[in-house]
């Protein structure tokens, strides 16, 4: 689902964020990216979703090679990738149906089908009864599963996560947690960027560690 090839990125000047990765993630994989922070685990996620373009090396996302990708063919593969962020990242002024809906209109669906779409997706985060509200009235931990939701509404193959349990509690990570077990249970490949060494301490998943732009298993 996701192979680097010889990937380095370098930011000007005089910054490696990432040297000679080679990986490979299998479709219905479950990983997680650990490291000390700046170790370059969010730079590796924005080369996945285009948002940087690597120094050198090959990205393929779901047999797409991104280095042919020309900046109108992203938005093609962004519908293949759900994004998760720390901070959450939902348009504020905008209310719960809104946030999530906003990904799906863009695929041309009719707006009944939105709709129930919507309704479903936030049903199945527990958020059912939010849907009228604005972010704000929201917890940190609804916020997070409404954008959870909105990364996954139009049923991505792939879903990366960047420290998305980074501003929540722990019976708050532990529900964002469970959700991602079903995403993956349910066949989303998910690649989990996190520092936080309970969450993967225990598990019987892979675990890629960067550091200093390389990475160990
Ligand atoms: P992590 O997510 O593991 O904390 P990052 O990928 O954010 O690591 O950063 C890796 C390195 O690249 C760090 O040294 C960081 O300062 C640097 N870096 C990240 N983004 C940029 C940028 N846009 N411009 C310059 N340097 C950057
Ligand atoms: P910044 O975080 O500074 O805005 P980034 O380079 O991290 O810049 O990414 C650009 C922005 O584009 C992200 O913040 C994110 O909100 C948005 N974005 C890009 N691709 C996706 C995607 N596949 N799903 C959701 N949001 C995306």
């Amino acid at each position: 689902m996701v192979r680097l090839e010889g990937v380095a990125k370098h930011y000007p000047p005089d910054i490696v964020a990432l040297q000679d990765l080679n990986l490979a993630i299998a479709k219905g994989e479950f990983v997680f990216l650990t490291g000390p922070s700046g170790a370059g685990k969010s730079t590796l996620l924005k080369l996945l979703f285009c948002a940087e373009r690597p120094t050198q090396g090959e990205i393929f996302v779901d047999g797409i090679p991104l280095a042919s990708l020309s900046a109108s063919q992203v938005p093609h593969l962004r519908r293949k990738i759900g994004v998760v962020f720390q901070d959450f990242k939902l348009l504020t002024n905008r209310r719960v149906f809104d946030n999530v809906a906003l990904s799906l209109e863009v695929t041309g669906l009719k707006r009944d089908q939105v709709e129930r779409r919507v309704r479903q997706i936030l049903d199945s985060v527990g958020l059912g009864g939010r849907i009228g509200q604005l972010p704000h009235q929201l917890s940190g931990g609804e916020q997070q599963r409404v954008a959870i939701a909105r990364a996954v509404v139009n049923r991505p193959p792939i879903l990366l996560a960047d420290e998305p349990t980074g501003n929540l509690d722990r019976a708050r990570t532990d529900e964002v947690m469970a959700l991602m077990e079903e995403l993956n249970a349910q066949g989303t490949t998910i690649l989990f960027a996190t520092h936080n060494e309970r969450l993967y301490r225990h598990t019987h998943r892979r675990v890629l560690r960067l550091v200093d732009g390389r990475v160990e298993e």
